[in-house]
Formats: structure tokens, C-alpha cells, sequence
């Protein structure tokens, strides 16, 4: 099933080489989400604690931006002085926020640019607890996800990319979300879909702490009793909605899991086009070719850039980058039919899919190989979606399916760990 791993670049990132640094600066939120992976138990971590947690990312991950998360991370009182300490360090400070502090407060997003953000990931969708959007529809959102584009383009110089978790009640509006991202990708500048995922609780698994069963596990991401168990949406599967939305749309790199040989965990395209059009996108070769050039010259690997017109020159990448080639086909064709377009920007926007953890039948958990999201906890790097596990238990859970007569295998994760002593 489309796409293939064949016909895609896979980023070549690593623990100690990946350009996502994921910090956690409270566990604190102004809202609710439905999937949220964190409980409110601690609240806001002190500077210091957050300054060091940065130059651990910094000298661990070899990151190329901080992104900086909770809980929610705008109510920490120190988010100014955070994000001027990531860029002394020469990083990129991008926030992940439901953006509620930013609703009609301009002169914050003004201090946070002031402060040296490069960016922002709004995470929208409709299963949030948002004040003054209950009730509303996928779609009724896109209102207030252009109220926050809009703010941010008229800011400037800042990225503005928007995530939505995809449940079974809005998986058949992603082809809508995909075509309001494309009416402004002027000011859009991605998309990020992460598929839910719940550990079943219907007595499929025990889970364990250091092989002793859980009476109960507390983590917030266990499916609640009453809950579909298996919504088996995975990052195909909303490739072929996007797809339904642009024809165009094509992938570029991806990560695959670290058990299934075949699942892809990050599927990343970046389309290109003028305002409202997609031509297509860039193909493998680019992908690794700007991965490559960025180490080159850079010292570590890039996930986001504030490129987002796109020079027409780049289209000479199209002698190596056959999907390249299509697209700047498609732009030629548009041209002959709005040659006015010929002097307009061309603009890009990376489309991210990410398909959180699966447990397989035996009982095996699939992470994103190379997980690009790891954070610290006591020390060490640890999944930043799986890190309730440290903060309940001190480690990981380990799962192992219930099924009478079926050999229990329960395998440790092959997750490295580093120490820092
Ligand atoms: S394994 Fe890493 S990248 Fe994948 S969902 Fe978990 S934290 Fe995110």
C-alpha cells in the first residue's frame, strides 16, 4: 500500500544526531485535550532546571531548534527568558501551543518574537476542551486556526504550522484541513496529523512494571473502558486522505518503527505552489539533498525553516529530483493559463504526518526509529510521548497480550538510554 518506503529519503537522524530537541517546561494546561499525553502532577519546572534541561538537548541531540512543549507551554511565567536562553544558544525556539494566550493579544506574540521565537505549532482539533469552541466541528475551527495564521503573518518573520490529533470522529474531514491549509499557504506554513492511539484497556494486555503486573495503570493514555479499542488509522491511511484533497500531494522522507519493518511512523511532503495552488511537491532527492547540505555547512540536521517562498531556482534540482520535475511541469502549464502568475511567489508547505506508538499482538510497542521527539527525564532521554511511564513507575511499561495458550513474549524496549554520569 502506497506509499512506499522505496520511493522516499529516509531522514538520516539518529539519538545523538536529530534536530528536534523536545522540552517540557510544565506539565501544567489552560485546557483539556482528549489524547493528551501528560497528567497535571508538578506543574512549572524552575529556569534553572529548564536551562539545563536545553544544554543537555544541546550537547545530546545535536539539535538544530528547542521545541518547546508541556502542558501548555505560554502559562510558564519564564517563557521570555526560556526562549532568549535557546536562542543564546543559537537555536531555534519553536512553541507548541493550543495558542489560548494568544487569542486577541498581539502585543504577547510581539514579546515572544521580541524574545527570539522562530515559531509556532498551534495544535487545534475539535476534541479539545477549548473555551468558546465547544461543540464546534473540524471545520467551524479553521476560523480560529486563520485567526492565529493571520496574526502571525501580520507579526512577520515568524513560522506558523498547525496540528490536529486524528480521531475516528474527524478522520473524514482531514481532505477539508488540507484544503484550507493549501487556500493559505501564503501564511500556513505546515501541517502536522497525528493518529490517536490508546492502550487498550478491554483486558487484551497486562501491563507490567519490571514483570510484575500493574493492578491499575494510571497513564492517561490508556483507552477509557468505554472506547472503540482499536482505531487502526495509521499514517497510510491518512496519506490517501490527503491525496483525495491534492492529487499532487506526494511524500518525500519518512521514519519507519522500531519493530515493524514496514510501518511508517513520520511521513513528511513539502508541496509547492502558488497562493491557493499546489504544482506538487519536492521528491526524495531534494529532501536529502537539503538534509545533507544543512549538516554540511550547519553541523546538525534540520526539521523546520523559515524558507517559505520558495526561489524558482530550486527548480534546477528538478536534474536530480524526478518528482521535482512534475511539479515544475504543472507550474509551466498554470502559467500558460495565468501567465500573471509567472510574477507571483511560489510558496511551500511541509505536510507532517506522525503515527504514535503501536503495541503489536505479542506485545511489542513499535516507536518512531530515531524518535525525533525524546526529552529529558532525571537525566536521561526518554520518549516524550511515553514519559508518564517514568514519572508513575521509573521506567517503562512493558506490555504482554492475555491471550489463553499464546506464549507471553515480553520484550524489554530496545530503547537506548543515555546516562548522563
Ligand atoms: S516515539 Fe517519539 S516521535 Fe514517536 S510519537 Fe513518541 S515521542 Fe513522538
Amino acid at each position: 500500500m502506497k506509499p512506499y518506503k522505496r520511493d522516499m529519503y529516509r531522514f538520516p537522524w539518529s539519538l545523538n544526531d536529530n534536530p528536534i530537541g523536545w522540552l517540557e517546561i510544565t506539565d501544567k494546561c489552560n485546557i483539556y485535550c482528549r489524547g493528551c499525553y501528560r497528567l497535571n502532577r508538578t506543574g512549572h519546572k524552575s529556569l534553572e532546571q529548564v536551562k539545563e534541561e536545553i544544554r543537555f538537548l544541546k550537547e545530546w541531540r545535536n539539535c538544530d531548534n528547542i521545541s518547546i512543549a508541556g502542558g501548555e507551554p505560554l502559562i510558564h511565567p519564564d517563557i521570555l527568558e526560556i526562549i532568549s536562553y535557546i536562542r543564546e544558544l543559537k537555536l531555534k525556539p519553536l512553541i507548541l501551543t493550543n495558542g489560548v494566550k494568544l487569542v486577541d493579544n498581539r502585543p504577547f506574540l510581539v514579546e515572544l518574537k521580541r524574545a527570539g521565537a522562530f515559531g509556532f505549532t498551534f495544535h487545534v482539533d475539535s476534541e479539545q476542551n477549548r473555551p468558546h469552541w465547544k461543540g464546534k466541528t473540524e471545520l467551524d475551527l479553521c476560523e480560529l486556526r486563520l485567526e492565529f495564521a493571520k496574526m502571525v503573518a501580520d507579526v512577520g518573520g515568524l513560522f506558523a504550522s498547525f496540528g490536529a490529533t486524528i480521531y475516528p470522529t474527524n478522520q473524514h474531514l482531514i481532505p477539508e484541513l488540507v484544503r484550507w491549509a493549501m487556500q493559505h499557504n501564503d501564511i500556513v506554513h505546515g501541517l502536522v496529523f497525528i493518529t490517536y492511539r490508546a492502550a487498550p484497556s478491554d483486558g487484551t494486555y497486562n501491563y507490567l512494571v519490571e514483570g510484575q503486573p500493574l493492578a491499575e495503570m494510571e497513564v492517561p493514555y490508556l483507552a477509557p473502558q468505554n472506547e472503540e479499542p482499536n482505531f487502526d488509522f495509521t499514517s497510510r491511511h491518512v496519506y490517501a486522505k490527503i491525496k483525495e484533497a491534492n492529487p499532487n500531494y506526494e511524500t518525500c522522507a519518512y521514519l519507519g518503527g522500531t519493530q515493524s519493518h514496514d510501518s511508517i511512523k513520520w511521513l513528511i511532503a513539502v508541496q509547492v505552489g502558488a497562493k491557493g495552488q499546489s504544482y506538487g511537491s519536492i521528491g526524495p532527492r531534494t529532501a536529502e539533498l537539503s538534509m545533507v547540505f544543512h549538516h554540511l555547512f550547519n553541523g546538525r540536521y534540520m526539521a523546520y525553516t523559515n524558507l517559505h517562498k520558495l526561489p524558482k531556482i530550486a527548480f534546477l534540482l528538478g536534474l536530480f529530483d524526478r518528482e521535482l520535475r512534475k511539479t515544475h511541469a504543472n507550474y509551466w502549464r498554470d502559467i500558460l493559463r495565468h501567465p500573471q502568475r509567472l510574477f507571483q511567489p511560489l510558496y511551500q508547505q511541509s505536510i507532517g504526518i506522525v503515527q504514535a506508538p503501536d503495541i503489536l499482538p505479542d506485545g511489542r510497542q513499535d516507536m518512531c526509529d530515531s524518535c525525533p521527539d525524546m526529552t529529558v527525564w532525571d537525566g536521561k532521554l526518554v520518549h516524550s510521548c511515553r514519559m508518564e511511564e517514568w514519572r508513575l513507575y521509573g521506567t517503562y511499561v512493558t506490555v504482554q497480550p492475555q491471550e489463553p495458550g499464546k506464549a507471553p513474549v515480553i520484550q524489554p524496549d530496545d530503547i537506548p538510554v543515555v546516562n548522563r554520569n
